[in-house]
């Protein structure tokens, strides 16, 4: 499993990479992106930054999906 962020709805707030920058992190525009895949050891984490994203802009998505 692995989290994308949708640009169009991040508001810029910054709460995912302050909750995991492992990762998560804001581009040049100040959007978050997802640049790595959750590992077990961050996974609490970054349903915290999903679960609680003010616009609503993180999605979890299946690996299976891309093979
Ligand atoms: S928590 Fe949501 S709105 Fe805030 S920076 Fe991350 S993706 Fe954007």
């Amino acid at each position: 499993m692995k989290v994308i962020v949708d640009k169009e709805k991040c508001i810029s707030c910054g709460f995912c990479e302050y909750t995991c920058p492992k990762v998560f992190r804001m581009d040049q525009n100040y959007k978050s992106e997802a640049f790595a895949i959750p590992t077990r050891l961050c996974l609490n984490d970054v349903q915290d930054a999903v679960d609680n994203c003010p616009g609503g802009a993180i999605n979890w998505i299946n690996d299976d999906a891309f093979y």
